[in-house]
């Protein structure tokens, strides 16, 4: 094989670029194991989709999304990390500790590596209609929690019927003057105790049986029309925010079969680190937390990850001078 048909061997490979990359980046890169980052499609992550970011630590006047973004990567690229522009499309990952991993990059490169951190996030689902598709950022939100506070006092409107739509609902309910919610099946999937929290909710107006038929409004919405799926009858209401909790979908596809998920595709990690069932393999951030989601806690257990991948490696190069 000559010199440049050589596969290239690392020590860290991060996959996905959100806060968890960034931060197992920024870790990985001070503790010298010259990580090397793809980024995936959508380079920075769901961040890149919100404006505002307010409830990040240490930006007390708040920051945008892909300020935020660019700026995390400039930390981790200060360190050494090496960023490159590129999607992992298929993973060979090894069982034996201190065994190589592979993965093949936009389905031609291949790289080898020590460790890999994994940190490929989730995708909010969307209903996938044109108008709300037109207003995405503008008033059609797929995080409360991020964007909720924008909306504080006026009429707002949210789609789904399980956990967090009815969490999304009462927060919101908290800090908006009214919450529609619709569900468009007559009962909530939601668990009951979360139910009950909605309709002793007095702000908020939840219509079962109930979709979307258009979001209105050119530029930001000013409206919804509903629609209820028994009688068709048509309804239009003026808010000026919609959220959208219809579930996520972690960016697993790529490791099934190899690494354990649980039902809905999350990966499952030892409790209180980042392992995952194979050694040398650690998991970040939103693509193993269906729970909390927040660029915070992604970038908190971004930094676990980097820390597991520095202890695993230390334990593997000192078994092996033993064996030497
Ligand atoms: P779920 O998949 O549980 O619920 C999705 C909801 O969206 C369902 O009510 C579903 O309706 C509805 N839906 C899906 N597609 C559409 C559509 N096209 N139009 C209208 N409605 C639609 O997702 P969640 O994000 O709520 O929860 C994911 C997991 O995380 C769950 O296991 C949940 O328990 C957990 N979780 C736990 C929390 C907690 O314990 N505090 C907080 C948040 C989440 P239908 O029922 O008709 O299919």
């Amino acid at each position: 094989m000559s010199e440049e048909n050589k596969t290239e061997r690392i020590k860290c490979l991060i996959i996905g670029s959100g806060p968890a990359g960034y931060t197992a980046a920024i870790y990985a890169a001070r503790a010298d194991l010259k990580p090397i980052m793809y980024t995936g499609m959508e380079p920075g992550g769901q961040l890149t989709t919100t404006t505002e970011v307010d409830n990040f630590p240490g930006y007390p006047e708040g920051i945008d999304g892909p300020t935020m973004m660019v700026q995390l990567q400039q930390q981790a690229e200060r360190f050494g990390t090496e960023v490159r522009i590129g999607m992992v499309t298929e993973v060979q990952l090894s069982k034996e500790v201190g065994g190589i991993h592979k993965a093949c990059v936009d389905n031609k490169t291949w790289v080898e590596a020590e460790t890999v951190i994994i940190s490929t996030g989730a995708t909010a689902k969307y209903l996938g209609i044109p108008s709300e598709q037109k207003l995405r950022g503008g008033g059609v939100s797929a995080c409360a929690v991020c964007d909720g506070f924008f909306y504080k006092g006026q009429d707002v409107a949210i789609v789904g019927g399980g956990d967090t739509a009815a969490e999304e609902a009462t927060y919101l309910a908290n800090i908006c003057n009214k919450v529609t919610m619709l569900v468009r099946k007559d009962e909530m999937r939601a668990s009951k105790a979360m139910q009950h929290r909605v309709t002793s909710t007095k702000n908020i107006d939840l219509r079962y049986n109930t979709e979307i038929d258009e979001v209105l409004g050119e530029q930001v919405v000013d409206g919804l029309r509903m629609v209820n799926n028994q009688t068709q009858e048509k309804e239009e209401i003026a808010i000026t925010g919609l959220f959208i909790a219809i579930g996520h979908k972690p960016n697993t596809d790529i490791f099934k079969g190899q690494l354990e998920m649980d039902e809905t595709g999350y990966l499952i990690t030892e409790p209180k680190t980042t392992k995952t069932n194979l050694p040398g393999v650690f998991a970040s951030g939103d693509v193993q937390d269906k729970d909390y989601r927040q660029a915070v806690t992604a970038a908190g257990t971004g930094c676990m990850a980097a820390l597991d991948a520095e202890r695993y490696l230390a334990t593997v190069e000192s078994e092996e001078e033993v064996t030497a």
